[in-house]
């Protein structure tokens, strides 16, 4: 049942809960440079993070999705970028060691290269023209067979903590594949001759993720290094819903409640010349956190609701659609919470370097964060009333 966690679920966000007060310290200086909180990743690879998720056979903690999203939650309330970047690491390591799909050699390098090298992986999916619109992920990076191994070419987009990485778990297109929905992703190195950066994340919120872009010309990766290939997509995407697409969900539920916490802290210590009571006592500031209040926590449960029936049922097309929900609900109500704090901070709050000024930004990108808030709702509705996505009239006109 809900709230009845395990002593390890309630160990690890406690632990979760520390290192987030350390990491707060740090937030704005690294939202401020746009920098990668290289410190962060070095505590969490000291505590043994890159493993969490690792399966216990395989040398690792094993912990389920429900502990995940209690870290996560607890991790983004202190550095909302160092909880989403990093989340990229379990949302790929999760899906490549538990996936039928993946071959037991490619899966003994992973678990070796995460558990005893403790190295640190990023994700790079998207690319400029990616869109969840049509549902479909459009892959314009090409993978070409050579000298036993695969030649990329491409460009990509909006990869978290690319430079911090070790390694980046790349999506391309084989062309020696037919199928639109085929894919493979390739392991590549921070440092590989055909590689270039381009520094261009400067941006809103969730600045210190530095998701840079990334440029493959004639780059050659080694056979050993594909990870997964498969000619749809779709069942992978499906079977590991949780780690790939649902646990953004938890990060952005600290934000809401770091936000919930430094408003309640400062509408408590503030008291206006000539008067004997802070601003909580004043009706509006108390209606609008009582309000704050039940979109929290109402957000909360159907977040862990979700977490937790994915760990009973596993992949289920209910559980899949509680994760989108929660997506949904989640990403609403940080970017209401945040607003409705900044503005009850009023122009105090608006400086650059203010705790609530960040997660307002952060909180922005919520429902912008994939699975975006719209396709969250597309695929909830496709479920809710039983509906073939091959039946559905496509929205754009084709070309
Ligand atoms: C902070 C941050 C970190 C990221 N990190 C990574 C990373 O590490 N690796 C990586 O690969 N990618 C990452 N991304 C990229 C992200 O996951 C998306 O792939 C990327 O944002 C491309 O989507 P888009 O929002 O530009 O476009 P779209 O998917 O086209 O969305 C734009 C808007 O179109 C509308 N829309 C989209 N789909 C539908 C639909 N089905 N129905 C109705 N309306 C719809 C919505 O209003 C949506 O907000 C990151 C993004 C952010 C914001």
């Amino acid at each position: 049942m809900i709230g009845d966690f395990t002593a390890e679920q309630i160990a690890l966000r406690e632990r979760c809960r520390e290192l987030a007060q350390e990491f707060a310290t740090r937030a704005n200086e690294h939202d401020r440079d746009a920098s990668h909180p290289h410190e962060n990743y070095a505590i969490l690879r000291d505590e043994g993070f890159h493993a969490l998720n690792v399966p216990a056979a395989r040398g690792g903690r094993g912990i389920d999705f429900l502990a995940h999203t209690l870290a996560f939650e607890a991790l983004g309330a202190g550095c909302p970028s160092t909880a989403l970047a990093y989340n990229m690491h379990a949302s790929m390591v999760g899906p490549l060691l538990e996936s039928d799909e993946v071959a037991e050699e490619t899966k003994v390098m992973l678990a070796d290269l995460v558990v005893r090298e403790k190295a640190l992986i990023a994700g790079n999916f998207s690319e400029a023209s990616s869109t969840s619109l049509i549902g479909e992920r459009h892959i314009a990076t090409r993978a070409t067979r050579d000298a036993g191994g695969w030649r990329v070419n491409g460009r990509k987009m909006f990869a978290s903590m690319l430079q911090a990485a070790d390694h980046c778990c790349v999506m391309t297109y084989p062309d020696d594949a037919n199928g639109r929905w085929a894919g493979m992703v390739l392991l590549v190195p921070r440092e590989i001759a055909g590689k270039t950066v381009t520094e261009n994340w400067d941006t809103l919120g969730m600045r210190a993720t530095r998701s840079d872009s990334m440029l493959l010309e004639d780059c050659l990766i080694p056979a050993d290094r594909l990870l997964w290939r498969g000619e749809d997509m779709r069942p992978f995407r499906e079977a590991h819903s949780n780690w790939l697409w649902g646990s953004y969900t938890a990060v952005y539920l600290g934000v809401a409640q770091a936000a919930y916490d430094e408003i309640r802290r400062v509408v408590q210590d503030r008291r206006p010349p000539g008067y004997s009571q802070s601003l909580a006592y004043h009706p509006d500031v108390r209606r609008h956190v009582a309000e704050m209040s039940a979109t929290l926590e109402s957000a909360r449960l159907v977040t862990y609701h979700s977490a937790w029936l994915r760990d009973r049922d596993g992949p289920t097309a209910e559980a899949n659609t509680a994760l989108f929900r929660a997506k949904y609900v989640v990403g609403e109500a940080v970017a209401r919470i945040t607003r409705t704090a900044l503005t009850m901070g009023g122009a105090h709050a608006i400086f650059k370097g203010g705790r609530l000024e960040q997660l307002f930004r952060d909180g922005a990108l919520g429902p912008i964060m994939a699975p975006q808030a719209d396709f969250s709702l597309h695929n909830i509705a496709l479920h809710e009333l039983d509906l073939d996505e091959d039946e559905i009239v496509h929205p754009l006109k084709p070309a």
